[in-house]
């Protein structure tokens, strides 16, 4: 057995302290306790005990990221493992669920963050002492530098004249896409995200302008993400069901030329539309001019097909690419979701539904927590 093995084993039979008879409260030397729950024969504790360690936790669906001591440490629900800094590290237990939020053992307070970061934190007589709390959330080697606002700005697609598709039921896009976005801009809003819509109401704005409002939104600040959501549509007499989410680059199927196609013909509704707008698109898409944001498109629309796939019934169609013009000068991460067909008789019915809604908002707005989270080192090097 080779030495690392048998310390990690030496490690779980210790991290498993006998607590049968001992309240479930994890002490911190600034007099906090966090209450705990049982899992097994030992204890594990909410999200809310990082926070007492001064860190910060976003829960998403699967699990939580741990902003602390510098690090981001990610963890799943019913697993042992814990991703930081790319490696993996495992406890003795898995991560479990109590009253819906994960529930992390207890060998991760006392065992496994004293030995990782020796400096910032230490057991000792059954109290955790942390040192300089107030500095454990922020990045280990940053400066004083105050977080800037996150914007999101959310483009609801079609409005007014222009209903989009509408479904076998009667229900059409670009009401039930308002819906959604009004759901999402709520949802992270209350998650500290600055929030604008392109549109509040059943108007129409041109596909041109909504980029432009969205750069204008944004202003100076680095971290910014363009949304546009829609749903899909098959030509009559074809029939598809799923999500899509595509980012703005030279369409490789017809498949794709088809939604970019639809979704592009919006135009037609518009007062005048300006000539000069071809010809930036065809100019967007002979050079990429700018393929810092194509990258982080394609990564924010894959952040978000994972995350719809952990509740939709799909089929997950994966991340796409074509000439949308609404996404054309966003001078930002932009996507468009296709949330789902509304020309599916089933899909149809879902997207009608307001739990179905509120569904595909949270799935978003936890991809856009996700997002932020994982690219942080991304906005630094912003090109602007
Ligand atoms: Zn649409």
């Amino acid at each position: 057995m080779k030495p690392a093995l048998l310390a990690t084993l030496l490690g779980a039979l210790l991290a498993a302290p006998a607590l049968a008879q001992e309240p479930l409260r994890l002490r911190y030397a600034d007099g906090t306790a966090v209450a705990g729950h049982l899992a097994g024969d030992s204890a594990c504790y909410s999200v809310s005990a990082v926070e007492a360690a001064g860190g910060r936790a976003i829960l998403s669906d699967a699990g939580a990221r741990l902003l602390l001591f510098g690090d981001t440490i990610e963890l799943q629900t019913t697993s042992p493992f814990l991703k930081v800094r790319g490696e993996l590290a495992q406890l003795a237990l898995p991560v479990t669920v109590a009253a819906g939020e994960p529930c992390i053992p207890e060998q991760f307070f006392v065992q496994w963050l004293p030995a990782r970061y020796p400096e910032r934190i230490s057991y000792r007589d059954g109290v955790l002492y942390v040192t300089n709390p107030a500095a454990a959330a922020a990045p280990a080697a940053a400066g004083a530098a105050r977080p800037q606002p996150r914007v999101v700005v959310i483009d609801p697609g079609h409005g007014g004249p222009d209903t989009g598709r509408v479904g076998p039921n009667g229900v059409a896009e670009k009401d039930v896409v308002l819906s959604i976005s009004q759901r999402l801009a709520g949802l992270l809003r209350a998650r500290g995200y600055e929030v604008y819509l392109t549109r509040t109401r059943d108007t129409l704005i041109a596909l041109g302008d909504r980029p432009r409002l969205a750069n204008r939104w944004k202003g100076e600040r680095p971290g910014a993400l363009f949304l546009s959501i829609h749903a899909n549509a098959t030509p009559r007499r074809q029939q598809a069901q799923g999500f899509e989410t595509f980012f703005l680059s030279e369409a490789r199927t017809d498949d794709e030329r088809r939604v970019a196609e639809m979704e592009n013909a919006s135009v037609a509704f518009e007062e005048k539309a300006s000539p000069s707008q071809s010809s930036d698109l065809e100019q967007l898409l002979n050079g990429l001019r700018n393929d810092f944001y194509a990258r982080a498109s394609n990564d924010l629309a894959g952040v978000i097909q994972d995350r719809m796939a952990t509740f939709h019934p799909g089929p997950d169609r994966g991340v796409k690419r074509a000439g949308f013009r609404v996404l054309v000068g966003a001078i930002m991460p932009a996507v468009l979701v296709e949330v789902a067909f509304i020309s599916d008789r089933q899909e149809a019915r879902a997207l009608a539904r307001a739990a179905f809604q509120q569904q595909l908002a949270e799935g978003i707005a936890g991809a856009v927590d996700a997002y932020f989270a994982q690219h942080e080192h991304l906005w630094a090097e912003s090109p602007r």
